[in-house]
């Protein structure tokens, strides 16, 4: 039988191997570590956990990770069985004894007949057989160079640079209005995309005291700040002058508050959509270095996101991830040569748990098509669905940045309440769906 041959032990690998093994498929798993290192990475095991030791949240009913992890044990996950196994207390989240659960992945994968191991880094893109490049956010420079030379420099990032994404619901629209600027664009959904956030001059005054006050993150040795060229954090174009941001990104020129009509604001806050569902909203051109709790302070600030609630926090890392929207199919293949499967955070998903899921997505999907069968991804009612559907499709591709799952991503129930207030019903009604959804798809195959 046709081997899968997965590039990459890290979580999303590692994954991928153990899934396609168990289906019957043998497996050859590529990885470079201990003989090419990267920054972040100090062992050689699979599965390392480069910084928290942390799975999030293990609640199955009001978080929509802990509703992932129950949907990888679902699905016989070696990931979240060496986490369970591993596990350190940590209130409600699934923190986990790192070291020995990288051994134990390594071991459990080693243990298995069908899986060898091959140390060394893969340079090229293989053009025959039946590939998985789960090489992660710090894939080896030939091999990113392979993968541009391919796919178009545009379509692999070397950073993220994410701003601050919102819970569409939890904006005050009776502060906020929705407007493009100059009243751009040929349809009415055109000329309303932008969700505005008017400022006074007090209130401008106040926010950039306040963004040159936050706590910062600083970049590690060997994480370059390359990003200068483009995206500018915020808190640095305020620290070029107080006035920078509102002839940049917070500019109010071309606006009329809905709401007062006659007065001119000083600075404005606009949000972009950035999923189908419009769900959720990214506030343009705030990308950020401030930690996660200043964000948060920093951002409510800002009138019309006083009750704000963040599907993700702004950052910029050194991260290698693809155009997806663009560039896989929904079997998370590479359109223009489908030998070639993506997984992990290489595919704009973020974090531990992400990247393993799209690594057991893929592990299954690959040995599928192996066996001659054809496996389609979970419903996107489903968290592991949600996930893969957003960064195939859903995503808005010219804004695209990585992805945790959340809420956002998922369908709204029509018969639910929205809002704030609305969440301890309708988490339950989603984790509940997503639990009898996933399980159905499951028994298909
Ligand atoms: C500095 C840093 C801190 C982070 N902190 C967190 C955090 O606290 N929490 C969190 O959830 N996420 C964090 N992340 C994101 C984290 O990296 C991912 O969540 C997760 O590791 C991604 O899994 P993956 O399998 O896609 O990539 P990885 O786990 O990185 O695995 C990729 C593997 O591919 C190998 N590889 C790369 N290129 C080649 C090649 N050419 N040939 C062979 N092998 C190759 C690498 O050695 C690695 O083992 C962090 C990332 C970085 C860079």
């Amino acid at each position: 039988m046709e081997p899968v041959n997965i590039i990459g032990a890290g979580l999303a690998g590692s994954e991928a191997a153990w899934q396609a093994a168990r289906s019957g498929v043998p497996v050859i798993l590529h990885e470079m570590r201990p003989a090419v290192g990267t920054f972040a990475h100090k062992t050689g095991d699979c599965a390392e956990m480069v910084c928290s030791n942390s799975f999030r949240s293990d609640d199955d009913v009001m978080n929509a990770v802990g509703q992932l992890h129950w949907e990888m044990r679902a699905a016989d996950g070696l990931i979240m069985a060496m986490a369970d196994r591993h596990r350190l207390p940590a209130g409600g989240a699934l923190a986990v004894d790192r070291d020995a659960f990288s051994q134990a992945v390594t071991e459990a994968l080693r243990a298995e007949p069908l899986i060898e191991i091959r140390e060394g880094e893969i340079g090229d893109l293989p053009i025959e057989g039946n590939w998985i490049v789960a090489t992660g956010p710090l894939t080896s420079d030939r091999l990113a160079d392979s993968i541009r030379s391919l796919t178009g420099t545009e379509a692999l990032a070397f950073f993220d640079a994410i701003a601050p994404i919102v819970h569409a619901e939890t904006i005050d629209m009776s502060v906020a209005w929705e407007q493009s600027r100059y009243d751009k664009g040929e349809t009415e959904a055109e000329r309303r995309a932008y969700i505005n956030c008017p400022m006074n001059r007090d209130e401008y005054e106040a926010f950039i005291d306040a963004l040159l006050a936050a706590d910062k993150t600083e970049f590690r040795e060997g994480e370059t700040a390359g990003y200068f060229d483009g995206c500018l954090p915020i808190e640095v174009m305020a620290e070029r002058g107080r006035e920078t941001l509102r002839h940049g990104p917070m500019k109010p020129v071309g606006l009329t508050n809905a709401h007062k009509p006659n007065e001119k604001a000083y600075a404005v806050v606009q949000l972009r959509r950035d999923n189908a569902l419009g769900t959720l909203y990214n506030i343009v051109g705030f990308q950020t270095k401030m930690k996660y709790g200043a964000q948060t302070e920093v951002f409510r600030m800002i009138p019309g996101l006083q009750n704000a609630s963040f599907a993700r926090l702004g950052g910029i890392h050194r991260n290698s991830f693809l155009n997806s929207p663009t560039l896989l199919d929904d079997r998370m293949r590479l359109r223009k040569r489908p030998n070639l499967r993506f997984a992990g955070q290489v595919t704009g998903v973020e974090g531990y748990v992400e990247s393993a899921a799209m690594g057991l997505l893929a592990g299954r999907m690959a040995a599928a098509q192996v066996r001659g069968d054809d496996l389609g991804p979970p419903p996107f009612t489903t968290a592991m669905g949600a996930l893969v559907n957003h960064i195939t499709g859903g995503a808005e591709a010219k804004t695209f940045q990585p992805m945790n799952v959340n809420f956002g991503l998922f369908p709204p129930l029509e018969e639910m309440r929205g809002g704030r207030k609305g969440r301890k019903d309708r988490y339950p009604a989603y984790t509940q769906r997503a639990k009898d959804d996933f399980r159905a798809w499951l028994a298909t195959q």
